[in-house]
């Protein structure tokens, strides 16, 4: 039975939470490649409750190091609106200081890997969630637009690199089918241990949303489909309502009904929890975001010849081998390949590649 630990915490006892948290679901780490993401959704200061709170971040690294890792990488892809800002959203959220010399910029080198044909045949994700033995995922206690809620399968979203996260919005088309494919990038690397930030947690209509919620918890689990049900649970949504939490509980991925569920720790309602409108009716009737991500899906790399080096980073790093050095020695994307990750415009060391 998939077990989930509520436990009282402040942003200064968050380390006794996280431990108890490693006592319940415990991970053998000495000699292991550790990655830990956090939800770094946007640029924010921490008191705007958009980001994992550092706090959290900080009691979870110094946990692992604990423990004899072989590595550890902290790293996340901002959203659509801080695509590839990725230090600069680490920065002000207080996560970059938090994360004790161990970020790393996991945008700028990805592999290619087969997808749900339905939405895309495939996607560029980061090398790193790949190449480590152990995925410590730390999501936020949010609501969203478009799913709901933001939970573990949620930040999952945040393996995927750049832009591309854009088209596949546009590619979903619809919120239901968005969340269906949300199940299917968690699927590409299901994390080991979710800490779930709801010390403060969000209401209305995240997830950047300025009503934030004293809850005065933190959530684990090694299961993150049975702690998104608690979750839901707490924000007063029923879980069976939520398309991801049902597909993902049909791939065999983990419980949803509470019944299910062993619970350590009590578990309640929060009252009068503000949600936002089912149907992602926020997001998919806002012309502002669908303009914002229509001109993010529509957008391609272009090399300038007066700064390009020549050197074929770019062309080696494509995930979806987009790019091809001409004869000038500058690279030309083929832009019905491009996904629209711009890992290139990322790694690229002569920052000659803008995007038009
Ligand atoms: S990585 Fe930059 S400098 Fe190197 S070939 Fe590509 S555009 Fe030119
Ligand atoms: S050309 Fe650049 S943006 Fe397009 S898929 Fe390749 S790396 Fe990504």
């Amino acid at each position: 039975m998939p077990k989930v630990l509520i436990h009282p915490a402040t942003y200064d006892t968050a380390a006794q939470a996280v431990d108890r948290g490693f006592g319940l679901f415990p991970l053998k780490l000495k000699g292991k490649k550790v990655l830990i993401k956090p939800n770094v959704l946007r640029a924010a200061e921490p008191h705007e409750g958009i980001a994992t709170h550092p706090a959290l971040l900080r009691a979870v690294v110094e946990r692992v190091e604990s423990m004899g890792p072989a590595s550890i990488i902290v790293g996340d892809n901002p959203g659509l609106f801080n695509y590839g800002a990725n230090e600069e959203a680490f920065n002000s959220t207080g996560l970059m200081e938090a994360a004790k010399g161990y970020y790393r910029n996991i945008g700028n080198d990805s592999q290619k890997v087969e997808f749900n044909p339905a939405f895309m045949p495939t996607v560029s994700l980061s090398r790193a969630v790949r190449e480590t033995d152990v995925i410590i995922s730390l999501p936020k206690f949010k609501t969203h637009g478009l799913t709901v809620m933001t939970g573990c399968i949620k930040n999952s979203y945040g393996f995927l690199p750049g832009a591309q996260k854009a088209a596949l919005h546009r590619a979903a088309g619809s919120s239901e089918r968005f969340q269906e494919m949300l199940v299917d990038v968690f699927m590409l690397r299901i994390p080991d241990l979710f800490i779930v930030d709801a010390v403060v947690g969000m209401e209305g209509n995240g997830p950047a949303s300025p009503d934030l919620r004293e809850i005065g918890l933190i959530l684990a689990s090694d299961n993150g489909v049975s702690l998104d049900a608690v979750i839901a649970h707490m924000m007063g949504c029923e879980p069976d309502r939520l398309r991801f939490l049902r597909k993902a509980n049909k791939a065999g991925l983990g419980a949803y009904d509470l019944s299910e569920i062993e619970i350590v720790g009590e578990l309640k309602r929060l009252p009068g929890f503000k949600l936002p409108p089912f149907g992602g009716e926020f997001i998919l009737t806002n012309q502002a975001i669908q303009t914002f991500i229509h001109n993010r899906t529509i957008m391609r790399p272009l090399a300038d010849a007066a700064l390009c080096t020549g050197c074929g980073t770019c062309v080696d790093q494509c995930p979806v081998s987009a790019l091809s050095m001409q004869a000038d020695q500058v690279p030309l994307v083929n832009a019905d390949l491009c996904i629209a990750c711009f890992c290139c415009q990322e790694i690229c060391p002569e920052k000659a590649i803008a995007l038009r």
